[in-house]
């Protein structure tokens, strides 16, 4: 019998090594780690995790199981309700305790009391630690004492009040901290990551070509999310507020889907920014991106406090608005068939590779529920499934924003023009080229209109509308007087 003290290190939305409260603080405590990730996707409650979330869970994992081989340890996967497996590891290799980064969804917290609860129950020890946000929903209150419900005043305490500490190192593993023998681990294959099968169609097939090439900061996993937010930090961040809201431009930084798994962690994106900026004040692109990652904790903490966020809208007078069952509009919405070229072109990129750029998530957002009056739900759902970084927080508070039923939203009066939107935000078209190809040869004038083209001008470019491209399926004013009747109905 060995008297080597043992903890299991639960990995969940912390798929790193670097920054990672619970494993450096296991690795500092214990003799042996044995990290695990547990695949039970039947715990989640509504939310199951997405396809497109899945690849890139498949691709993260694998990139964190070669990172712990390489460093002379190993990742343990096991597929099951997740007490059951931990216990089944904590038996099999003599652990005492587990170690795990809180999730902040409902659901999970919930289940994760039970674990812990039940670990406790057992005589085995537990710790938790906060490794995904850098503030504490609980502790940022308003001068009432309640939660925030608008970002500037949150953003406003969140600046007084939380000190960022730096990041942890990345522990020191290698054979002295394996146990005396791995318990048994099923292969990334058997979770069936993979197969992201959407009516008969593979549509993650194209999602290989954009990140998992083997271009730096493209690939999923700890190292390519370096490698892409040094990048950032090098050639974006000071054209940010300039670039950010172009999507024909590489203008943001691609961290949604790192931030959503754990690649890296919010803290270590605030000290590198702050490193970059040096001792002098934060540029204003540097400010300015610091309080998108703000965005993020804004809605970690509306979630945190509602959890009905994802899927009651938070202004009450919604309660009445008749939204339109529309499942044909829907679909082709879905497939960027709508015949605007930039809401098209977005709802290709989504589906093409699993990322979709943040001012065109506002605008088809905005065109499924106001132009066609489709409840926010359904968008959030069909995002939920198709983005790599999909995520019950930002997800939720997104749509609810878009449809202006949120607690800090758009008003819902505010509609945006789609035609309006590409020319304003791809002036040149070179977005709508690039995902809407059948429309390549039209001049930029007509091209965020093509309805509006002279058909000489439709001929030369090769486009027969209704046959190449559809005509668009809703008049935008006409929708629009609509939208805003029902509104203000509800009013
Ligand atoms: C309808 C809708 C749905 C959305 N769904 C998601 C989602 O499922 N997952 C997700 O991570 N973001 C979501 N967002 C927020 C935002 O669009 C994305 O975070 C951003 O486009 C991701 O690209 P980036 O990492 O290059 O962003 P950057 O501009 O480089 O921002 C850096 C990081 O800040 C955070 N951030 C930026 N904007 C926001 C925002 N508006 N709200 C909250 N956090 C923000 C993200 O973590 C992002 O990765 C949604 C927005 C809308 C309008």
């Amino acid at each position: 019998m060995s008297d080597k003290t043992t903890a299991v290190v639960w990995f969940r939305h912390d798929l790193r090594l670097a920054d990672n409260p619970a494993l450096h603080t296991a690795a500092e405590k214990f003799d042996a780690v044995v990290p695990v990730f547990v695949w039970s996707p039947q715990e989640e409650g509504d939310w199951p995790p997405g396809g497109a979330h899945c690849w890139w869970l498949h691709h993260s994992l694998r990139a964190l199981g070669e990172d712990l081989r390489s460093r002379g340890s190993r990742l343990i996967l096991r597929t099951g309700p997740a007490l059951d497996e931990l216990q089944s590891v904590l038996h099999a290799t003599g652990a005492s305790a587990v170690y795990w980064n809180k999730r902040h969804e409902p659901v999970l917290f919930e289940r994760d009391k039970q674990v812990a609860q039940q670990l406790a129950d057992d005589g085995l020890s537990f710790a938790v630690y906060e490794g995904a946000l850098l503030h504490d929903p609980d502790r940022i209150q308003t001068t009432s004492g309640g939660p925030y419900h608008v970002f500037t005043p949150f953003w406003n305490k969140f600046r007084k009040k939380v000190e960022v500490p730096p990041p942890l190192d990345r522990p020191r593993l290698g054979e002295r901290k394996a146990p005396d023998s791995w318990p048994a681990s099923a292969d990334l294959a058997d979770l069936e990551l993979t197969s992201g099968d959407r009516d008969g169609v593979d549509w993650a097939e194209g999602f290989g070509n954009v990140w998992a090439s083997r271009q730096p900061g493209r690939a999923p996993g700890e190292k390519g999310a370096h490698q892409r937010l040094e990048h950032f930090i090098g050639n974006g961040l000071a054209r940010y507020d300039q670039d950010r809201d172009r999507p024909d431009l590489d203008g943001s930084s691609l961290m949604s889907p790192r931030l959503h798994h754990g690649e890296l962690s919010p803290r270590q994106i605030w000290h590198a920014v702050q490193e970059h900026s040096g001792s002098g004040p934060l540029s204003e692109d540097e400010e300015s991106f610091l309080s998108e990652i703000a965005w993020r904790e804004f809605s970690y903490h509306l979630l945190h406090h509602y959890d009905e966020l994802p899927t009651v809208s938070m202004r009450d007078k919604f309660a009445d608005f008749q939204w339109r069952s529309a499942p044909k509009r829907f679909e082709k919405w879905k497939r960027g068939q709508t015949g605007y070229p930039i809401v098209d072109a977005g709802m290709r990129q989504l589906w093409g590779i699993g990322w979709m750029h943040n001012r065109l998530r506002m605008t088809v957002a905005s065109f499924l529920t106001k132009d066609l009056l489709v409840r926010w739900e359904d968008g959030a759902r069909h995002f939920w499934d198709t983005l790599c970084g999909g995520n019950l927080a930002n997800n939720s508070m997104g749509w609810q924003w878009a449809a202006g039923c949120g607690p800090d939203a758009q008003p819902f009066f505010r509609i945006f023009n789609p035609v309006k939107q590409g020319k304003d935000y791809d002036p040149n078209g070179d977005f709508v080229r690039r995902w809407v190809p059948e429309l390549a040869d039209l001049p930029t004038e007509h091209l965020h209109a093509p309805w509006e083209a002279p058909a000489e001008v439709l001929d030369d470019a090769g486009v027969a509308l209704g046959e190449d491209y559809p005509e668009p399926m809703v008049d935008h004013s006409e929708a629009r007087d609509r939208a805003l009747e029902e509104y203000n109905r509800i009013k």
